[in-house]
């Protein structure tokens, strides 16, 4: 038994896990005129409506090119292939919009792997719980059932806050320079290592 093997279900976060969207947020926070440090969506709620609008449309047409210029992040499509023949469920939750999130899953052909996809207009988003509970309720399944795989402190959190155990995926880079990386259960530096610990037996991709 490999250390996640038990788990039922396995939810991803897309950008920077599964895709290099290509976004560049310090772009995208200069040009909508928003403070570095503070995630752009939490900056967003605080403005006056008619700002913010605006400033949604600077972000949307950011996240489209990005979807348009999308790559599968090296050995993704393995991963998710290996683990869809186990046949356990899978979803994504993405602080990324629908049309983007559609758009880029789309594009790279991996949507089919997914049946629950969660984006931030369908609820509370990222570090909320909300979304893991609610995959939870969908899947008949309990918090500590599932596992939430991202790259990002935020991801972490939504782990900690549901209950459920989480895996900082790194693409390579080492640990402790990902912000967050003291609040996973475990850490995956590549997709083999994460193949190894959701496996249900001890094999590699
Ligand atoms: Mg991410």
């Amino acid at each position: 038994m490999t250390a996640l093997a038990h788990l039922k279900g396995i939810i991803f976060d897309m950008d920077g896990t599964l895709v290099d969207s290509g976004l560049d947020f310090a772009a995208m926070r200069s040009e909508m005129g928003l403070k570095a440090g503070i995630p752009i969506l939490e900056q967003l709620v605080e403005l006056p409506q008619d700002e913010r609008r605006h400033k949604e449309e600077i972000l949307h047409r950011h996240e489209m090119a990005g979807a348009d210029r999308a790559s599968l992040i090296d050995g993704a499509d393995r991963l998710l292939e290996a683990l869809a023949r186990e046949g356990r469920p899978m979803a994504i939750v993405t602080r990324n919009s629908t049309p983007t999130t559609e758009h880029t899953l789309k594009r790279l052909g991996i949507g089919h792997y997914f049946d629950i996809v969660i984006c931030r207009e369908d609820g509370p988003h990222k570090p909320d719980p909300w979304a893991i509970e609610e995959i939870c309720r969908r899947w008949r399944m309990e918090v500590d059932e599932v596992v939430m795989v991202g790259d990002y402190l935020l991801d972490l959190l939504s782990a900690q806050n549901a209950g459920c155990p989480s895996v900082l995926f790194t693409e390579g880079k080492p640990p402790e320079d990902v912000e967050g990386a003291d609040i996973a259960t475990h850490i995956a530096t590549h997709f083999d290592q994460l193949y190894q610990l959701l496996a249900p037996v001890e094999d590699s991709i």
